[in-house]
């Protein structure tokens, strides 16, 4: 086991740099806290919340870290002790606007990071169009272009889906068709078997 610990006896700052060890955090019902951006925190942060005793550890790494007191395996997993609700209505965000249509351009269909989506009123501001759930869809730079301050008829470009309001449970179900960059072999189970069973 890999021993990590200063003379002073206080806990190493960084281990592998702030990105190292992330725990994944899941809410008190097993199920990440978010799964896109995947619900991660810093291994300071676990720590500091199971030195708290806010979480319980459910699988750690094998680095631990010391103080005088004592010793702790940097924790890979961690499930929060009181379950946080999700939002009922998520927030109307750029970020959340782009989940809903899972980063693909509304009228082409391409798949894109968000920094290569933009925000297109499908009733264009200019023609009275209001910034909302159903008249925001995601879409390319050449689309939004392309489409300028036309209505939908005179361009004939719709938006494949009916812009609406998603729910937070949507939202969700679309954030766990992303894999996360980082997969510790701890997430697994967490991250791919938590899909409810079909009852027969
Ligand atoms: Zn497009």
């Amino acid at each position: 086991m890999e021993e990590l610990g200063l003379p002073d006896g206080s806990l190493i700052p960084q281990i592998t740099g702030p990105g190292g060890f992330p725990a994944l955090v899941l809410n008190a019902d097993f199920r990440p806290l978010s799964y896109f951006p995947l619900s991660v925190w810093s291994w300071q942060d676990a720590v500091k919340a199971v030195v708290l005793d806010r979480v319980s550890v459910l699988s750690e790494y094998e680095t631990e870290v010391h103080s005088p007191s004592f010793a702790l395996r940097l924790p890979s997993v961690i499930a929060l002790r009181e379950y946080i609700p999700a939002a009922r209505r998520p927030a109307f965000t750029r970020f959340n606007v782009f989940l809903r249509d899972r980063f693909e351009c509304q009228y082409c269909g391409d798949d894109l990071p968000a920094h290569e989506l933009t925000f297109d009123h499908v009733i264009p501001r200019s023609r009275g169009g209001k910034t909302s759930w159903e008249n925001v869809v995601a879409a390319c730079g050449p689309c939004n272009l392309r489409k300028g301050s036309a209505l939908p008829k005179e361009c004939h470009m719709l938006p494949r889906q009916v812009p609406r309001q998603p729910t937070s449970w949507e939202l969700q179900e679309n954030g766990r068709s992303f894999p996360p960059n980082h997969l510790h072999e701890s997430w697994r189970d967490y991250l791919y078997w938590d899909s409810e069973l079909e009852q027969g």
